[in-house]
């Protein structure tokens, strides 16, 4: 058992910013309206995620940390049908298996439960007053697999990719408080209640929010907003193009394309806008592919709208040159 969840861990966790999502969907899938995630070590020493969600029932708690016990629908078919972020059951115990995990969990009608694991053993169950909410600490992240640890970069790359993790997850959450820290320090804090563009202030600050363009279109198949920066204001990553479908961050070659295309010859060899869309479209033209972190996505009509994409944008950063 223990085995298979550190196998399950590979395909599951990665590295740190692997925990962070886990973590942080779990924490959204609850219901939670404020996320707090603090890390030392880029991850590695400790990642703590600190929730206001429903909790877990005193006798789902170790339930919780056996593999497959998702309490949420499974449907591998189409998750965008399906509202909770998580689905295979495997986040804890695999989380369990590679590193030393204390969750403090009370839902508001049962007294607090901590549970703690290292290596995948419980070594401590215990019953404690609490607020309702989860907490989870993880350290020692692959202390017991070194062959992970191998992988793992630098401590900026490491704690850009749990940046960029926050990032997302808040950006298709703009009704849920976020906030990251690192050694103590804020870098990320959103609001949870003022919209998209807000979002955008508390992950890229309130000067570049209030310069960025809001666009918007629509057509038979698409519904598209978002904002998008002007052609002087760009990075030197793609890391700042997000893209959301029905309100879930994914990644897609053929749209990132179709956001740069917009912007014509404006932008300079080399350099990326900040764009953050958001698009609905009926979830039979998505197709989930069946990597695991869920975030590769294949579109029916991907051509159609890329098209509707690079128009409006287009459109857009001329208006503005008017
Ligand atoms: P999954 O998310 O795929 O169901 P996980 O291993 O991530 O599997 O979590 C197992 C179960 O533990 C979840 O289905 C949920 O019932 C419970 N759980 C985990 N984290 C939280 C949390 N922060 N708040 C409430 N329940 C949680
Ligand atoms: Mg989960």
């Amino acid at each position: 058992e223990v085995l298979a969840n550190q196998i399950a861990a590979g395909e599951v966790i990665e590295r740190p910013a692997s925990v962070v999502k886990e973590l942080v969907e779990n924490a959204l899938d609850a219901g939670s309206t404020q996320v707090d995630v603090l890390v030392t070590g880029a991850g590695l020493t400790s990642i703590q995620v600190i929730d206001n969600g429903g909790g877990i029932a005193p006798e789902d708690v170790e339930i919780a940390f056996r593999r497959h016990a998702t309490s949420k629908i499974s449907s591998r078919q189409d998750l965008f049908k399906v509202h909770s972020l998580g689905f295979r059951g495997e986040a804890l115990p695999s989380i369990a298996s590679v590193a030393d995990v204390v969750l403090e969990t009370a839902t508001d009608s049962a007294a607090g439960v901590r549970v703690h694991y290292r290596g995948g053993k419980l070594l401590e169950h215990a019953t404690t007053a609490l607020r309702p909410g989860t907490t989870v600490t993880v350290t020692d992240l692959f202390y017991n697999t070194p062959a992970r640890l191998k992988y793992v970069k630098s401590p900026h790359t490491e704690l850009g990719q749990i940046g960029d993790i926050i990032n997302r997850l808040a950006l298709s959450h703009p009704d849920v408080a976020f906030s990251l820290a690192s050694e103590g320090n804020i870098l990320v804090r959103t609001t949870g209640n003022g919209g998209l563009q807000q979002t955008i202030a508390g992950i890229y600050g309130v000067k570049l929010a209030r310069k960025m363009l809001a666009i918007q279109a629509e057509d038979l198949d698409f519904k598209l907003q978002g904002f998008v920066s002007l052609p002087e204001l760009t990075r030197s990553a793609r890391r700042y193009l997000t893209v959301l479908i029905n309100g879930r961050y994914i990644k897609n070659f053929q749209l990132n394309k179709a956001i740069i295309a917009g912007y014509g010859s404006k932008l300079m060899v080399g350099r990326y806008p900040i764009a953050v869309i958001a698009i609905e479209m009926d979830p039979i033209l998505v197709d989930v592919n069946v990597h695991p972190t869920k975030q590769e996505v294949r579109l029916s009509k991907e051509e159609e709208l890329g098209k509707l994409l690079e128009t409006t944008i287009f459109k857009r950063i001329a208006q503005e040159n008017l």
